[in-house]
């Protein structure tokens, strides 16, 4: 089986939930007292999906600044100006379980999601909801190796016989 790297940058302002995605994802559990990310941290996990594996390469970055919806604009001008042209841009609406307190609208969020043909989940790290699923929908927007052969994708290496790593952290 065919095993993908797809790496995944974690963008968004400090305490939006980013490390608890990637701990819920990674390891399935959630610490109410995390501490706050110092400079970036590196996980990885590999998943089946359809006929190949994918080996997510996770960095989680330490944010600056306490917005939400607004700063996300601002990453996603930055990621189209600067970041690779193919990139998969998915938007994560986390904390969904805080529903009462919401700041952003679903509707806003998912009409701004849709204007820049990015994935947008509404997930808890919390409460586990939607965390597979976003990594889900990555895996599925990654153009498949049918039409994007090694010689010209560059951005994946592909093996044989890949050993799988089920999680590391460094
Ligand atoms: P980061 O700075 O973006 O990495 O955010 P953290 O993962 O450190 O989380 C910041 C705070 O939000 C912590 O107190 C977490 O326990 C809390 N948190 C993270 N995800 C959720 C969630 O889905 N629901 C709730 N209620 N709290 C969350
Ligand atoms: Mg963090």
């Amino acid at each position: 089986m065919a095993l993908r790297e797809l790496k995944v940058c974690l963008l968004g302002d400090t305490g939006v939930g980013k490390s608890s995605i990637v701990w819920r994802f990674v390891e399935d559990s959630f610490d109410p007292n995390i501490n706050p990310t110092i400079g970036a941290s590196f996980m990885t996990k590999t998943v089946q999906y359809q006929n190949e594996l994918h080996k997510f390469l996770i960095w989680d970055t330490a944010g600056q600044e306490r917005e939400t919806f607004s700063t996300l604009k601002n990453w996603v001008k930055e990621l189209r100006q600067h970041g690779p042209p193919n990139i998969v841009v998915a938007i994560a609406g986390n904390k969904c379980d805080l529903n009462d307190v919401r700041e952003v609208m679903e509707k806003d969020a998912k009409d701004y999601a849709d204007s820049i043909h990015a994935i947008f989940v509404e997930t808890s790290a919390k409460n586990a909801i939607n965390i597979n699923e976003l990594f889900i929908e990555i895996s599925r927007r990654i153009p498949s190796t049918d039409t994007n052969p090694p010689s010209s994708g560059k951005g994946f290496k592909l093996r044989r016989q890949p050993s799988v790593t089920k999680r590391s952290c460094c």
